[in-house]
């Protein structure tokens, strides 16, 4: 007997034990796409695993597996062992693997068609449920089983059904519905019987007497290069109605006489049509040291770190580099983080790379996702997949290189659903099983991979020069309490400095950036009398007064509040406004500027993809001047003629409750800062702070990242924080304050038994309820040469006997590993 181990779509178990049918022993095959009768009402499409003979120690029935759905594997063996890296590392279950690594449209819809026997007889009576099933069929009939869920108003339709089987009253088939459609795009070729010189002069002379159909054809020998065989390419129906001005009618005469033929073709949504391809750029000869430097590092180690200042050039090494491996026909992964993907370097990478680059981006739509997918699957080709974290489970067949840029970015961390991966670390791992590089960019490194460079386990390449010698941008802290205490700037957002450059930028037509981290008007609202603040009702937090939208807004569930005209507590009308947001920003700013166009670059002016690019090609083109905006402004953009940025709030950044605060502060500062003066021009950045003479606020002024990684990596050490640590922090929620107070001091104890003072809390987050669900959490800190399959088998232990006790099954548990 044969079994099959499953992955079903679920955060039950990992896999699920199947018997095979005889007639898809020979087909099936581990990564195979399979459909699975699960639980009492449903049909899953799950991928195999394991093909084996064991028997199952189970003493419940093992079910058969239903329907094979495409025999050939939609994972390849690597994505099968990455799956079960990333379930076991992380502590989830492939199942939840799976919900995030496969598009919608693979994830097969499966659409039950049933038709009953025309000439059955029933040998008993039947039970009402199996007569109406019976019943809602008319002659010859095929019905879906959710159509017959529809007619027969049944809710578990599939078990009748099942049973109906049994008596041989029902037919099942299935019939899939592919969720995805291709695209297809109409091509013209020559009929082959008017190949070669002498056929093509017969077609001449059919076409003596119509003139527009002979300069029809002319064009398509033009295009197509057909005469020339090492130039002919293929002819699409549009351009070549294009190129001649001819109309359909005139085509489709000639397609008529059977001279010319139409033929449809799945063409991709995701490829940057680009004519004529151009070679990599020459390298500076610093580039050319770095790129030699990570060719040595390469010999020896498996991941590089490129520190690279802004503006150093890093993406024209990435480009060699890619080049070099795709002419080795390996593949290559190229990592951004979500917001960092934009034309700007769609472009730049298909000018050199042309259709050999794909996109893979979660703003895309999911048919462009299959597409992706089932190209890497079919074909064994040389390709450059752009892309941001999801892209690790795309199907590839050997990558030779993966590049994780600006891989300081906390967007690499996939914080909610499960897996909680970390993608730079994950794409350490899938480039492991591949025998692939890993090279990591970034101006600003992580602690932790700065740390991996310094104790040797990366290599690590710098890059102190911007391309062309631009110089860095200077940096100005203004003392913004000096200037209240002096009464200069009041209740203003912007100092004089602030002003005066903006102005002379402005007259210069040249173009300035404002950063605020805060959305919104005004994150805080309190009544001037009685000192009320609204809260969420959902949530433990003040809410944002949005006042394009006149709304408050809650930050964590998105729940909107109208503004009460007056205090509800004490009915006084004057509610005060406090702190700053985007939005107040771009008031004050248009105020001060009416000339200047202003743009805002936020969560609420960039909810899609057009929006987003739309607000970034605008100011590109310059037709915004003035653009405001959180820390979407700092994420790898280049613009040529940014002179001014101004940081309105560093303070914000440095008191945040957080161990990378400081890191992560330093980090925002230099990124928005190498927007400023790129290309030929140095600029200035204005850095608003109460704490000018703040250690951090001067390492920013001096770009001192390995002063600020020597304090930091000091601290790290002396608190047991990563990178010397390992953290593992267990999350549990509850409606129930009270349960979730006892239950977590329960597993917080039972861990304490095992690990000591390696555990700490229960503790209470900085917001303590977020969607009516309050929160606490323990964390762990482990070495980080602890062997962490230890640690994960206990921790699952622990789980196991907590799930004894009935109080426990109020909570939501999950578990965070490296959270960042
Ligand atoms: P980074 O990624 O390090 O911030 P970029 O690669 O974006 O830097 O380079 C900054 C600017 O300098 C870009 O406009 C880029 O086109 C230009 N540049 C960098 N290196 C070269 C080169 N070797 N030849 C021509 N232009 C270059
Ligand atoms: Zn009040
Ligand atoms: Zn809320």
């Amino acid at each position: 007997m044969k079994y099959a181990d499953v992955i079903l779509p679920l955060s039950l178990a990992n896999s699920y034990t199947y018997r095979i049918p005889q007639d898809m022993q020979a087909a099936l095959v581990a990564g195979c796409s399979v459909i699975v009768h699960f639980g009492k009402r449903r049909y899953y499409t799950a991928i195999v695993l394991e093909v084996h003979n064991r028997q199952p120690q189970s003493t419940l029935e093992v079910k058969e597996i239903y329907a094979l759905l495409d025999a050939s594997p939609v994972l390849r063996r690597p994505q099968l062992r990455f799956w079960q890296w990333l379930s076991e590392y992380y502590l989830c279950k492939l199942g939840d693997v799976y919900k995030a690594a496969l598009p919608s449209g693979l994830k097969l819809e499966s659409e039950t068609a049933v038709s009953c026997i025309k000439d059955f007889e029933a040998q008993f009576p039947l039970r009402p449920a199996e007569q109406a099933v019976l019943d809602a069929f008319s002659d010859g009939q095929k019905l879906t089983v959710s159509e017959l869920e529809k007619k027969t108003g049944l809710r578990n339709v599939v078990s009748t059904l099942s049973v109906l089987l049994t008596y041989g009253a029902v037919e099942v088939q299935e019939e899939l519905k592919k969720g995805f459609a291709p695209k297809l795009e109409t091509y013209v070729s020559l009929s082959d019987e008017y190949r070669g010189h002498d056929a093509l002069q017969k077609a001449f002379d059919l076409l003596k007497r119509a003139h527009k159909q002979e300069l029809l054809l002319v064009a398509y020998l033009d295009l197509s290069h057909i005469l020339n065989p090492t130039l002919a390419t293929e002819v699409t129906k549009k351009e070549l109605l294009q190129q001649s001005e001819c109309s359909v009618s005139v085509l489709d005469g000639l397609v008529k006489r059977g001279i010319l033929k139409y033929y449809d073709k799945e063409v991709g949504r995701l490829q940057v049509h680009i004519s004529r391809l151009q070679p990599p750029q020459p390298l500076s000869p610093d580039q050319e040291k770095a790129y030699a430097d990570i060719h040595e590092s390469f010999k020896i180690k498996d991941v590089c770190l490129l520190h690279g200042i802004t503006s150093s050039g890093k993406t024209e090494i990435y480009i060699r580099l890619i080049s070099e491996v795709l002419s080795l026909n390996r593949q290559v992964l190229y990592l951004l983080p979500e917001i960092a993907i934009t034309t700007q370097i769609t472009n730049r990478l298909a000018k050199v790379f042309g259709d050999k680059l794909l996109v893979y981006h979660s703003k895309y739509s999911d048919n462009e996702r299959v597409e992706v997918w089932n190209k890497l699957r079919a074909e064994k080709k040389p390709l450059l997949i752009l892309g941001v974290r999801s892209s690790l489970f795309l199907p590839f067949y050997d990558l030779g290189l993966v590049i994780v840029d600006e891989e300081h970015e906390p967007g690499y961390k996939q914080q909610d659903p499960a897996p909680r991966y970390h993608a730079r670390n994950a794409a350490i791992m899938l480039a492991n099983m591949h025998g692939a590089k890993t090279l990591l960019g970034s101006a600003t490194p992580s602690l932790d991979s700065y740390f991996n460079a310094l104790t040797g386990k990366y290599g690590l390449v710098s890059l102190n020069l911007r391309y062309g010698n631009t110089q860095m941008p200077q940096i100005i802290p203004v003392n913004v309490k000096e200037l209240k205490r002096k009464k200069i700037m009041k209740d203003a957002l912007f100092s004089p400095i602030l002003i005066d450059k903006i102005t002379e930028a402005l007259n210069n037509d040249e173009q300035v950036i404002l950063f605020q981290n805060r959305r919104g008007f005004a994150p805080v609202i309190e009544c001037k009398s009685c000192g009320w603040v609204p809260h969420c009702v959902n949530c433990d937090v003040s809410l944002t007064f949005h006042k394009f939208r006149n709304q408050l807004v809650c930050h964590y569930c998105g729940y909107t509040y109208q503004l009460p005209p007056v205090c509800p507590e004490c009915r006084e009308s004057d509610l005060k406004m406090m702190g700053v947001g985007t939005e107040k920003v771009e008031e004050e700013i248009a105020s001060l500027f009416p000339a200047a166009k202003i743009g805002r670059l936020d969560f609420d002016t960039a909810r899609t993809r057009t929006a987003y690019e739309r607000i970034i090609d605008d100011f590109d083109g310059g037709k915004i001047s003035i653009l405001i905006g959180t820390q979407m402004v700092s994420k790898g953009l280049d613009f040529g003629n940014v002179s001014v940025v101004g940081i309105i709030n560093a303070d914000s950044l440095l008191n945040y409750p957080d161990f990378r605060a400081h890191e992560r502060a330093y980090q925002l500062m230099v990124q928005v800062s190498g927007r400023a003066g790129r290309r030929d021009k140095s600029g200035t950045v204005i850095l608003q702070t109460t704490q000018p003479e703040h250690p951090l606020i001067q390492m920013v002024q001096r770009f001192a990242y390995q002063e600020m990684a020597k304090m930091q990596l000091t601290e790290r050490s002396m608190f047991r924080y990563p990178p010397y640590y390992r953290l593992i922090v267990v999350v549990l929620r509850s409606r129930n304050e009270a349960v979730l107070q006892e239950q977590s001091l329960l597993f917080a104890a039972k861990l304490r038994e095992k690990l000591g003072d390696r555990v700490l809390g229960p503790v209470s987050p900085p917001v303590t309820r977020v969607q009516s669900l309050h929160i606490k959490k323990i964390v762990l800190k482990i070495e980080i040469s602890a062997n962490i399959s230890l640690v994960r088998k206990l921790l699952e232990a622990v789980q196991h006997e907590m799930q004894m006790n009935s109080a426990y099954k109020q909570l939501l548990v999950h578990f965070d590993v490296d959270p960042a």
